[in-house]
């Protein structure tokens, strides 16, 4: 039975890569990764050579077809993303179901986990995180305002992602918002790279401490329930 690891890989900073997901990478007959020019990088900074395919959003069915029979004929392969947890946000679950819906196919399906953001920038929020509502990315245009409602009516802390490109219109959205406006907020920048920068308190304090840097690198977003 062939083997399809799904390999977490750092958010910033190589040092967290996991000594399992190293030996994987090492082991496995091929990596599929969402951008092999990436994961070239991570592979050539801990001399790991191995095969790669790339599988990605826009990826074809012929693409995706390539990968089940190379698990058919019995091959161990890695699937990687560009940073964090497969799966998370990112193309990872759609290969994912693919090989589930095809029944002929016998896998092993195996988590190797590691960083991801989301949880980490929820680790130093200080908010509850007993329960929390993970909305991954913002939308980009249409249904902001059920995803701003979303926010508000949740009675479990929030975290989403956010792309530098809407970052300051997202805060300025929230300053305006009735039920969002006095929340706390942590805004975490380039978590685990060497500009990693964690802001706290209201959107419109975060807008006016930060202001453009904001838009300079990623971004993930936790909302507290309750205000200061
Ligand atoms: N699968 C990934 C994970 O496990 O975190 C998430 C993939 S999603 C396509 C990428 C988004 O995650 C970025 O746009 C950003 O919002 C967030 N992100 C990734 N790396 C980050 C970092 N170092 N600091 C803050 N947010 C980050």
């Amino acid at each position: 039975m062939s083997k399809l690891f799904v390999v977490a890989t750092p958010i910033g900073n190589l040092e967290d890569i996991s000594q399992r997901a190293l030996r994987i990478l090492r082991e496995v007959d091929l990596i599929v990764a969402e951008d092999t020019r990436v994961t070239k990088k991570i592979l050539f900074h801990f001399q790991i050579e191995k095969p790669l395919i790339s599988y990605h959003h826009h990826s074809s069915q012929k693409e995706v077809e390539k990968v089940l029979n190379l698990l058919k004929e019995g091959k161990d392969i890695a699937l990687v993303t560009d940073a964090g947890t497969p799966g998370i946000s990112d193309p990872g679950g759609k290969l994912l179901e693919e090989v589930l819906k095809t029944p002929e196919l016998e896998v092993e399906i195996v988590p190797i986990p590691g960083p991801n953001a989301a949880v980490a920038a929820l680790s130093i929020s200080g908010f509850p995180t007993d329960r929390f509502l993970f909305l991954g990315f913002s939308p980009h245009k249409k249904g902001r305002k059920t995803f701003f409602q979303k926010i508000a009516d949740s009675e479990h802390t929030v975290v989403f992602y956010e792309s530098p490109h809407r970052i300051i219109k997202t805060l300025k959205e929230m300053s305006e918002h009735e039920e969002l406006k006095n929340r706390q907020l942590v805004v975490a920048r380039e978590l685990t790279k060497k500009f990693e920068t964690i802001y706290r308190g209201t959107a419109s304090e975060i807008l006016s401490k930060a202001g453009e840097e904001l838009s300079k690198g990623e971004l993930t977003i936790a909302v507290n329930t309750t205000t200061r």
